[in-house]
């Protein structure tokens, strides 16, 4: 993947986006559904957002990319927004760290959501902390404030792996953690890890925020990060990322 086939991707209309249900941990309610960057090329096939991501956090084409997304998510949520059953849902979109820094991206992202007709109640922003970008700086502080004063919530990715620190947590304003998806898996086969996850929910709720158990693949995951208390579950088992049409359908039979 080069720079030159993200720019020639992005002006041929060649990305699309797929939708992931989220439930509640009772499984009563859609409380959101998170939005996936998918790519097939022409020539190459399905080219999965790991290797797409990286390079255009690299050469910059993440702002570009960056706010293709939004401004798509943003319509999508304005379409399911004419919909009563859909006025509670929330678009989780996956963000990089490198927009979080830039000053200019609540501009950014309100463009998108005045293009779409909407307010930012239904949008929620999902970071990974990186190697490249310090969350916790005043830049990214200034920025996540300015997001949260639009209605927007935002939510820390991938927590409990890589370079998550606790002594921090507090101080960001944020409104989730979504637990490393190794948790969940490992979480029916390593003792160790179901402590783990009781104590990451009771640190959550502690301190006012919920927590999102990802990657649940099989009913005996679900029952497992159920019984520590999780808020939120997504996962395989309950929808695979799919096309928004798809999940449209999916809601209204769901909800039969
Ligand atoms: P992520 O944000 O941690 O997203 C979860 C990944 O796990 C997705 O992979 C999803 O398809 C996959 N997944 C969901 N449920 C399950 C499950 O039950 N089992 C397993 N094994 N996997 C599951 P995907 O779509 O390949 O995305 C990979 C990563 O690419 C994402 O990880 C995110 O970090 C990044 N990404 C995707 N779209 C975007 C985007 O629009 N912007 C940015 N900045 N990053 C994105
Ligand atoms: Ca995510
Ligand atoms: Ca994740
Ligand atoms: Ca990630």
């Amino acid at each position: 993947m080069t720079a030159r086939q993200i720019e020639d991707a992005l002006a041929a209309g060649q990305f699309s986006l797929a939708y992931q249900p989220l439930l509640t941990a009772a499984q009563d309610a859609l409380v959101g559904c998170e939005v996936l960057l998918r790519w097939r090329d022409p020539k190459q096939g399905d080219v999965p957002p790991n290797a797409i991501i990286p390079v255009a956090e690299r050469t910059g084409l993440i702002f570009e990319l960056g706010d293709w997304v939004l401004a798509q998510a943003c319509l999508q949520l304005a379409r399911w927004r004419t919909d009563p059953a859909w006025a509670e849902v929330t678009v989780w979109v996956n963000i990089s760290a490198l927009q979080l820094a830039d000053v200019r991206f609540p501009a950014r992202v309100a463009a998108a959501l005045r293009a779409a007709r909407i307010d930012g109640s239904g949008l929620c922003l999902e970071v990974t902390e990186s190697a490249l970008v310090d969350v916790s700086s005043p830049n990214s502080l200034a920025v996540m404030a300015e997001l949260r004063a639009m209605g927007i919530r935002l939510v820390l990715d991938d927590f409990g792996t890589g370079y998550s620190s606790l002594s921090y947590l507090r101080h960001l304003p944020i409104d989730g953690l979504k637990l490393d998806r190794s948790f969940t898996a490992q979480i029916t086969t390593d003792a160790s890890v179901a402590p783990i996850v009781r104590a990451v929910t009771d640190m959550a709720h502690a301190l006012g925020v919920s927590l999102v158990a990802e990657g649940v693949e099989t009913e005996a995951q679900l029952d497992a990060v159920t019984r520590c208390d999780t808020d939120t579950v997504q996962g395989y088992l309950l929808g695979r990322p799919m096309p928004a049409h798809r999940l449209t359908q999916w809601h209204a039979e769901w909800q039969r």
